[in-house]
């Protein structure tokens, strides 16, 4: 079941989103060579605890990995799609793109949204890929609109992306996120007919997040459990945010 929110419940999404938001930011300006994913981590920490924010990835149990993840963020690095794990030993280097994915909960609610930062030069290609993935995006935002069904934001991503020669990661999707972080329904990049298509309407909130590689799509899990991978090696982007349905359109929680 899609559950719908009222506006007082949107208004404390956006509470969460906006500090989302203020967090990625900083995190965006402080990604340059020679800082470590863990910096990030170290700082997103202290940012969470100051605004009295709970972290929503650290803890978050994954059957797949038999665990509960350990960090606040995800900081997932060129050939890594998402999933990837703050680590001092990780210091970026120019010509590396690093995805950072965070979310937390402020008075129930959560909030969700990814970056992919460029460090230094970045090669043609890694560029193209950033571009044609935020652009991706934006094109499936504005699809958030009551009248307009699932399958239209999903396969605006796919379109997108197919068309700039890119290819979409199908193991992982985005989600509805409200007082759980992931809710029904599941939204894919692309369109999966084995799925509904449900309509939008006014009070759903969908996190989207197109995952893009440069190469193949295939995916594969490395042997930390957790760190999601392009298979042939190739660069992989990632932008998210959530974006509710209201009655003047789409309204996205996770910037300003
Ligand atoms: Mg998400
Ligand atoms: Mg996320």
């Amino acid at each position: 079941m899609i559950v719908i929110k009222t506006r007082t419940e949107l208004e404390k999404m956006r509470r969460s989103g906006m500090l989302v938001h203020e967090i990625l930011k900083a995190l965006g300006e402080m990604a340059k060579e020679g800082v470590s994913t863990w910096d990030l981590e170290v700082a997103a920490v202290k940012m969470m605890q100051d605004s009295g924010a709970k972290p929503a990835f650290k803890g978050y149990y994954v059957p797949a990995a038999g665990e509960r993840f350990k960090y606040v963020l995800c900081t997932s690095v060129n050939e890594e799609i998402v999933h990837g794990m703050p680590n001092p030993k990780r210091i970026l280097k120019s010509g590396d793109i690093v995805s950072i994915d965070t979310g937390v909960s402020l008075d129930g609610y959560f909030g969700d949204s990814a970056i992919t930062v460029g460090i230094g030069e970045l090669s043609s290609q890694a560029k193209k890929l950033l571009q044609v993935t935020r652009e991706s995006l934006e094109l499936a935002i504005d699809k958030v609109r009551e009248g307009n069904r699932l399958f239209d934001i999903c396969g605006t991503v796919e379109e997108h992306v197919v068309s700039n020669g890119f290819s979409i990661v199908r193991e992982y999707v985005g989600h509805g996120i409200g007082t759980q972080l992931h809710e029904e329904p599941q939204v894919p990049n692309y369109v999966d007919k084995r799925n509904e298509n449900p309509r939008l309407r006014e009070g759903m909130v969908l996190a989207i997040e197109p995952m893009v590689n440069a190469g193949r799509p295939e995916a594969k899990v490395l042997r930390d459990k957790w760190t999601a991978v392009a298979k042939d090696g190739s660069y992989s982007a990632h932008f998210e945010h959530c974006v509710a349905v209201t009655k003047n359109g789409p309204w996205v929680l996770t910037r300003p």
